[in-house]
């Protein structure tokens, strides 16, 4: 990770925690070269389960796209 204050790439994980019901993880980080400490928050869990909620929603309307059929057919 680059450093947010002097733009350095000797930086270092300190702390890295998830936070919000494991949707986030927070990261604090060390730079080498100036000394300060930054934080980056990552919404990885969040992006998953919004693909998550699509592709659930997808699978309903194809179980009624089946049903509607199998009316069709019997
Ligand atoms: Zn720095």
């Amino acid at each position: 990770m680059r450093c947010h204050y002097c733009g350095s790439y000797q930086t270092r994980v300190i702390d890295s925690r998830v936070i919000q019901d494991g949707t986030q993880r927070r990261r604090r980080y060390h730079c080498d070269d100036c000394g300060k400490r930054f934080n980056t928050a990552e919404r990885f869990a969040g992006a998953a389960k919004q693909k998550m909620d699509e592709i659930l929603e997808l699978l309903a309307s194809a179980e009624k796209a089946v049903q509607a059929i199998r009316e069709i057919v019997q």
